[in-house]
């Protein structure tokens, strides 16, 4: 996928998640499902349930990611103070944006922000609550209509079908100079190769590629990104958002319990800071 090649043979096989098989290409590393899903699979996919609401346990994505909006808002203002320091406020493209809460933040902090997601119920919350300037669909899908000074990708890449041509098509609407900001897990961290398929990223119903140090510094720099900064910062997260991920990696009847008691309670959306230095943050700019 990275190289392009066509063909992984059975050799490339590392194991089976949830019923599908994940394979590590033998020529350039990256880790990725085998059958991706298909385009017309990504409103099921991505519909209500993934981003949770009402506080029902679910299997796997978010408890409820709207309910949530502070700690959105919190890491976003987080990321926007980083980006200033490498770019001017300008247009900006978020792609992936869920409900737009970066969107929003980033509006008010001087950028001309949009964003795009195949969420219809996360577009649709973000336009009638937020009035964002948000758009149903895929990166293709948004008009190539200004040069971006910056586009964001914040836990995207690993949801793609194709990150190669999401990263040259980034690339291709950047004005010289501008940046490309994204976050992804990093499975060649040292808690992603010790719990390998449970690992609480290896979650191949909804993540296609899993990227490393290594995979992610290559994808950007064959299209011809500058790479400027990698790194495993923290993030904030929900108490109750953090018991839910700990219940389904640990499968434990006292976590289980725990999870579902902050599920329902004010504690639980205490947002903590929190690093497992299996998440990167990359920037990369167009020379
Ligand atoms: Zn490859």
């Amino acid at each position: 996928m990275l190289c392009r090649i066509t063909f992984v043979s059975a050799t490339a096989e590392l194991f089976v998640k949830d019923g599908y098989t994940i394979v590590r290409c033998p020529r350039c590393g990256l880790v990725f499902r085998a059958t991706l899903p298909a385009r017309g699979e990504l409103d099921e996919i991505y519909g209500r349930a993934y981003f949770g609401g009402g506080g029902s346990p679910l299997r796997e994505g978010y408890l409820d990611y709207v309910g949530d909006a502070d700690v959105h808002r919190t890491n976003a203002r987080a990321r926007l103070r980083r980006l200033a320091g490498l770019v001017e406020p300008g247009p900006l493209l978020d792609v992936g944006c869920a409900a737009g809460f970066f969107v929003d933040e980033a509006s008010r902090a001087g950028w001309q922000a949009r964003g795009v997601d195949v969420s219809r119920p996360m577009v649709d919350w973000g336009r009638a609550h937020l009035a964002a300037d948000l758009r149903l669909g895929t990166l293709a899908d948004v008009p190539h209509d200004r040069d971006e000074s910056c586009i964001t990708m914040w836990d995207y890449l690993e949801h793609a079908l194709d990150p190669r041509a999401d990263v040259q098509d980034a690339l291709s609407r950047l004005r010289p100079g501008g940046i490309l900001a994204l976050s992804t897990g990093d499975a060649g961290a040292a808690l992603a190769r010790i719990s390998l398929r449970r690992w609480h990223l290896m979650t191949p119903r909804h993540h296609n590629f899993f990227f490393t140090r290594r995979t992610i510094r290559a994808l950007l720099e064959t299209v011809g990104l500058e790479l400027l900064d990698l790194g495993h910062p923290a993030a904030r997260f929900p108490l109750r958002y953090l018991a839910h991920k700990a219940r389904l990696v640990l499968d434990a009847p006292l976590v289980a319990a725990v999870a579902t008691r902050l599920a329902r309670s004010q504690a639980g959306g205490r947002a903590v800071p929190l690093n497992l230095w299996d998440v990167m943050t990359v920037v990369a700019r167009r020379p």
